[in-house]
C-alpha cells in the first residue's frame, strides 16, 4: 500500500485543481445549511452547526455518496475574537474572497422585497479520500445591478437584525432550489440542516405549480409532494435557537402570495413565521441529533413524528497527525472504513499514548506563544472550549474555587484551558466569559493553571481536541442536543467528563470512557460530583500511565468506532434519504394543532436566536 503523505495539522479538504464540474445530473441529495466550515482559512461557519455540516460533507466525498450541497458565501464571515485582559470581548469582520473559486457557470433571479434580486455562486469542492467531489454552491447577491441593501445580504453570517435573517434565508431557500434546477440538478431528497433552509420548501411548492401560476392555487396535496422530498434535521431544544419573524416581515420580504401560502399551510407559531413549523410541515422526515435529543424534540413538537440521528465528526478532520501516523500503520482502511476504528485494541496502548503526548507538548507550546504561560507536560489538563451561551455553564468548573484549589494541589497540580466565543449580540454569554476571567484571576497559582484562549475556531478545536488529557462539558439538561467536541476528543483518545445529556449518554461507559457528572438540583450539586470524580476517579487513573492508555485505547474503540460522520451519514441514508421501510409520515395530514413548543415558556432558557 502507498505511503501517504501526513499533513501536519488535521486535513481540510483540499480543493482539487478545477476541470470540470462534477456531473449535477446524477446527485439525488441536495444539503441546505446557512453555516458549513469547509476549510480552516474560510470564516463560513460560526460552531458546532457549521463544523456538523462540513464533516458530513467530507464523510459524503469519502464514502461517494451523490450529494450536492448549498450554502451561502458569507464575505465577511462570521467574526474574530478578541478578549483584554479582563476577558470582555471585542469582534472585527473576518472578510474574504472567493475570487479564486470556479464559478455555478448561472446566475439566478428571485424576487423578494418586492424587486428582483440576481444571485450567483461559488463552487468549492470538497474532494474525498478516493476523489470523489461534493460541490458546494456559495451563493452571493454581492451582483452589480442588484440594489445596495442586497448586495449586503451573503456578508454577515447570523449578522444583522431580524429583517436582514429573513432576507438570507430566503436567499438560500429560494435561491438554492432556483439554481440546482438551473444546473440540471434534480434531486430526489432534499436535507434541510436546521430550520434556517426551510424556505426551500417554498421553492419546491413554487415549481410545482404550471409557470405564472398563483401560489393561491397550491393544494394540500401539493404540500405532501414537496414533504416526500424533504428530510430536516432540528438542532437545538433551546425555544430562541428556532428562527421566528413577524409577519409584517414575512409579508415585506416575501410578499402577499408567499406569506399567505405559508399561513394557509400551517407554518406559522404564536403568530409569527416560525421556520421550524415551516421544516416539519413540508418534511416526510424529522430528526433530532441525539436519541434523548429526538424524544426532547417529540415533546416540543408533539403532532409529528421525530427520529434520531446521532451525530459524528470527520475522523481524519479531527484526529491529530501523530495517532493519523499510528493508524496509518496499523489499519490503514480506517481511512476508507472507520468501522476499523474498533481494530484499535490491536495497537500497543503505548503507542497512542505516546502520539498522544506529542499533541499535547503542541497544546502546551501554544499556550505559550498565546499567553506567555507555561504548562506543563505531565500535569493533569482538563479542556472547556464551546460556544459561550448561558445553558453550557463555562463557570461550573469554577463553581467552588477553593475545592478546586484543594483537590489541584493535592492531586500534584491542575491545568484548565477555557475557550468560547459569545455572540457578538449576547451581553450575558460576554458576561460570562469576564466572569471565568475573574474567577481564574484569583485561584491561580502554581498549582493551578488556567488560561482561557483567545477565538475558538476549527484550528484551535483541534489542538485542544487533540491536546487536553479529559475533554469536560457541563451543560444544563436537556438542553446539550449533541454536542460533537466531546466526539473529537473520544477520537485521540481523549476522555469525556460530562453531564449525561446529548451524545455522552450515548458515549459514556463509567470509567471506561469517561466519566458521568452525576445529576442534581442545582449547580452545586452538579460541581460537588464533578469535584468528586476528579479527585476520586480521574486524578488516581491519570497517576497510572499504563491504565490510562488502556483507557484512550477505549476511547477510541468504542467512541471513535460509533461516533463518526460515515456512520452518522450511512444512517441517515438507510433511515431518512432511501429508507427501506419508511419510518411514519413526519408531517401530519390534517392541519397542526400542536400547543406549541412545551417549554418555551421558561424565561431561564433564554439563549440569542444562534444554533
Ligand atoms: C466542534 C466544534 C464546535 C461544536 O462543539 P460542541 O461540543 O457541540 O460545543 C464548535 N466550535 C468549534 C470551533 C468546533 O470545532
Amino acid at each position: 500500500m502507498k505511503k501517504r503523505s501526513t499533513p501536519s495539522m488535521p486535513t481540510p479538504t483540499s480543493q482539487a485543481p478545477v476541470v470540470t464540474a462534477p456531473d449535477l445530473s446524477s446527485r439525488s441529495i441536495a444539503y441546505f445549511s446557512m453555516e458549513i466550515a469547509l476549510a480552516k482559512a474560510l470564516p463560513t461557519y460560526s460552531g458546532g452547526l457549521g463544523m456538523l455540516a462540513g464533516d458530513t460533507l467530507r464523510s459524503a466525498a469519502d464514502t461517494g455518496a451523490p450529494m450536492v450541497a448549498v450554502s451561502l458565501v458569507h464575505r465577511r464571515g462570521y467574526f474574530k475574537q478578541f478578549l483584554d485582559a479582563n476577558g470582555q470581548q471585542t469582534e472585527t469582520d473576518v472578510p474574504w474572497s472567493p475570487d479564486t473559486l470556479p464559478t455555478a457557470g448561472e446566475t439566478v433571479s428571485i424576487t423578494m422585497q418586492g424587486r428582483t434580486i440576481k444571485i450567483c455562486a461559488w463552487r468549492f469542492d470538497v474532494v474525498g479520500v478516493a476523489g470523489h467531489i461534493i460541490p458546494v454552491f456559495l451563493l452571493d447577491t454581492d451582483v452589480e445591478g442588484n440594489d445596495p441593501f442586497d448586495r449586503r445580504l451573503t456578508d454577515h453570517l447570523y449578522g444583522g437584525d431580524t429583517y436582514y435573517r429573513l432576507c438570507q434565508e430566503t436567499v438560500l431557500g429560494l435561491g438554492g432550489v432556483t439554481l440546482l434546477h438551473k444546473l440540471g440538478c434534480e434531486p430526489a431528497v432534499y436535507h434541510m440542516n436546521e430550520g434556517h433552509a426551510a424556505l426551500l420548501a417554498l421553492g419546491l411548492l413554487e415549481d410545482r405549480l404550471a409557470p405564472g401560476a398563483a401560489l393561491s392555487t397550491a393544494t394540500e396535496n401539493d404540500r405532501l409532494a414537496v414533504a416526500r422530498q424533504c428530510v430536516f434535521t432540528t438542532h437545538t431544544p433551546v425555544p430562541a435557537g428556532h428562527d421566528q419573524f413577524g409577519l409584517d416581515q414575512m409579508y415585506a420580504i416575501l410578499g402577499q402570495e408567499r406569506g399567505k401560502a405559508l399561513e394557509r399551510f400551517g407554518c406559522l407559531h404564536n403568530n409569527l413565521l416560525n421556520m421550524t413549523y415551516v421544516a416539519l410541515r413540508f418534511s416526510r422526515w424529522v430528526n433530532g441529533v441525539a436519541m434523548q435529543h429526538g424524544k426532547v424534540s417529540q415533546q416540543m413538537f408533539p403532532d409529528y413524528h421525530v427520529e434520531s440521528v446521532t451525530n459524528g465528526v470527520h475522523a481524519a478532520t479531527w484526529i491529530g497527525p501523530e495517532l493519523q501516523n499510528v493508524l496509518d500503520e496499523e489499519i490503514p482502511r480506517w481511512r476508507h472504513d472507520n468501522q476499523y476504528f474498533r481494530s484499535v485494541y490491536g495497537i500497543k496502548p503505548a503507542r497512542i499514548a505516546n502520539a498522544h503526548a506529542c499533541n499535547k507538548r503542541k497544546l502546551v507550546e501554544e499556550i505559550a506563544a498565546r499567553t506567555g504561560e507555561h504548562f506543563d507536560q505531565n500535569v493533569l489538563t482538563l479542556g472547556f472550549a464551546r460556544r459561550v451561551a448561558t445553558y453550557k455553564r463555562a463557570s461550573l468548573l469554577l463553581e467552588d474555587p477553593k475545592r478546586l484549589l484543594k483537590i489541584a494541589q493535592k492531586i500534584g497540580g491542575l491545568q484548565i484551558v477555557f475557550a468560547g466565543k459569545a455572540h457578538p449580540a449576547d451581553a450575558a454569554g460576554k458576561g460570562l466569559i469576564r466572569e471565568v476571567f475573574e474567577i481564574a484571576g484569583k485561584i491561580k497559582s502554581n498549582s493551578l493553571r488556567i488560561v482561557y484562549l483567545e477565538n475558538y475556531d476549527w484550528e484551535l478545536g483541534a489542538t485542544l481536541t487533540q491536546g487536553v488529557d479529559v475533554w469536560v462539558n457541563t451543560p444544563r439538561r436537556p438542553y446539550e442536543a449533541s454536542g460533537t467536541s466531546g466526539m473529537k476528543a473520544a477520537l485521540n483518545g481523549v476522555p469525556s467528563l460530562s453531564i449525561l445529556d446529548g451524545w455522552w449518554i450515548e458515549g459514556c461507559a463509567e470509567d471506561v470512557t469517561g466519566w458521568a457528572i452525576d445529576d442534581g438540583d442545582t449547580d452545586a450539586a452538579e460541581a460537588t460530583s464533578l469535584y468528586d470524580k476528579l479527585e476520586q476517579r480521574i486524578a488516581p487513573l491519570f497517576a497510572k500511565p499504563n491504565s490510562w492508555a488502556r483507557m484512550m485505547q477505549h476511547c477510541i474503540a468504542m467512541n471513535g468506532s460509533f461516533f463518526n460522520t460515515d456512520r452518522m451519514l450511512g444512517q441517515y441514508f438507510a433511515n431518512a434519504y432511501f429508507p427501506q421501510a419508511p419510518a411514519a409520515d413526519a408531517t401530519p395530514e390534517t392541519e397542526s394543532e400542536a400547543e406549541g413548543m412545551a417549554i418555551s415558556t421558561s424565561p431561564k432558557l433564554q439563549e440569542p436566536a444562534l444554533v
